[in-house]
């Protein structure tokens, strides 16, 4: 589904899927080069990672294995509980392992903290962190991911697998949505502009 499709519900397309598209290749670049001697296992976070996960896989250039892992950490609405619970475990055995954890957003960051310690307790041999989008200025952890595409502003955002009460998912854009959609208050406040993240 495209962002004009539901244009009406649309305040701003923050990134096109060629966009998107075109940042995971990079990513994947980067990637490759940490990995290519050791084939990593790619941990999806279920459901909002899906997209980020099909479509950075296929664009490594490396073998890599993939697992998924369902954790809650949202309830339907748009804040964050601070309550990680585990919905659906990996079938992978992680001794010894590169774990590269993939995630669609990261908020708080407290998901991902508590993420990555658990299956760091499981004996991997490296957990890292791979997500698409970051919310830079509400961090309330100092959780270090690796790989990042793109900073975006404190708006609640959807598509490409980000979901406001599992719609939106299969929007190809991430975009904002107008305040009306939450039961909000209409605005023509402009939204900031996503920024690439370059490697440290
Ligand atoms: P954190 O624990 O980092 O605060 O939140 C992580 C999870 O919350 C993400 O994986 C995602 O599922 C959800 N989340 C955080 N921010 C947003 C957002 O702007 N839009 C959507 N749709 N989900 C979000
Ligand atoms: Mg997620
Ligand atoms: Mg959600």
């Amino acid at each position: 589904m495209r962002a004009e499709q539901i244009q009406h519900e649309v305040r701003e397309v923050l990134l096109s899927e060629d966009e998107i598209r075109g940042r995971l290749a990079e990513m994947a670049r980067d990637i490759e080069r940490d990995y290519h001697e050791r084939t990593p296992l790619l941990v999806g976070v279920l459901k909002g990672a899906v997209f980020v996960m099909t479509d950075l896989a296929r664009s490594l250039r490396i073998p890599v294995e993939m697992d998924w892992m369902a954790v809650s950490s949202y309830g339907s609405g748009t804040k964050s509980t601070g309550v990680v619970r585990i919905l659906k475990d990996l079938d992978t055995d992680l001794t010894d392992r590169h774990v590269l954890i993939v995630e669609d957003i990261i908020d708080s960051g407290l998901t991902l903290t508590w993420l990555k310690q658990n299956l760091e307790s499981r004996g991997a041999a490296s957990v890292e962190i791979c997500t698409l989008l970051r919310k830079p200025s509400r961090l309330k952890s100092n959780v270090f991911v690796r790989y990042i595409g793109f900073d975006v502003p404190n708006e609640f955002v959807v598509g490409y697998g980000l979901d406001y009460d599992e719609r939106y998912r299969n929007l190809n854009d991430v975009v904002v949505l107008q305040p009306e959609v939450f039961g909000g208050e209409a605005t023509d406040e402009p939204v900031e502009p996503a920024r690439r993240v370059l490697r440290p």
